[in-house]
């Protein structure tokens, strides 16, 4: 998604460890215009999936999941973080380790807002090692319901989470893909299909 390179390019900083900062228009200030064409190309690529709900974790994956959502017209959940957690009966619960912040939390979805019925598309920011969509996906597993794919603004194809989810046959559409950090620069993948070039 050109448009989104573009605004990685101008806005986005790279930080030690492989981090790619962002939150000039991601997750921290969010710039829902942007937001709202990453909402378009996902339901644009999701089109032809009967998806019935989309699943995020919070924080950062709520605003490109909300707008998916209201391009979808369908529920949004995003799963709660939690230090430890007391099991309850009436959560799903999964441990994700995070990369950013070398901690492990829990997370949870009330039971409630997931059933056998449904029909999930995962959205997040970032896919770095695959912690947070693999606790998703336990998640999904443990309610029954169906995963029809993985939305991705921004995947860092060098670290494993990509491979961990091909290797599961898992389709995941990532908006931009970058291949390295060279020299505290961004370097993209070639386009996976057909891009918005118009929107750039
Ligand atoms: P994973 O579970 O795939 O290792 O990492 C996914 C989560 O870690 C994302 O939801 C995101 O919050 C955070 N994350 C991973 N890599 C980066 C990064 O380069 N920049 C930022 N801002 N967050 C990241």
């Amino acid at each position: 998604m050109k448009l989104l390179e573009q605004r990685i390019r101008e806005d986005g900083q790279v930080l030690p460890g492989d981090v790619l900062k962002v939150d000039s228009f991601l997750n921290h200030q969010v710039d829902p215009e942007l937001m709202a064409e990453v909402g378009k190309e996902f339901q644009r690529h999701f089109a032809d999936q009967p998806v019935t709900k989309i699943l995020t974790v919070e924080s950062s994956g709520i605003a490109p999941a909300v707008f998916t959502g209201y391009a979808f017209k369908v529920l949004v959940v995003f799963a709660r973080k939690h230090k430890s957690v007391t099991l309850k009966e009436d959560m799903f619960t999964s441990v994700v380790y995070s990369y950013t912040k070398k901690v492990s939390n829990h997370i949870a979805i009330a039971r409630k807002f997931l059933s056998a019925d449904d029909k999930v598309l995962i959205i997040d920011d970032f896919l770095a090692n695959g912690q947070a969509v693999e606790g998703l996906i336990d998640i999904i597993n443990q309610a029954g319901a169906q995963l029809l794919g993985v939305g991705i603004v921004i995947e860092k194809t060098f670290q494993k989470g990509r491979q961990l989810l091909d290797k599961r046959d898992i389709p995941v559409y990532s908006l931009a893909r970058i291949k390295e950090f060279k020299d505290g620069q961004v370097v993209f993948t070639e386009e996976q299909e057909n891009p918005d070039g118009a929107e750039a």
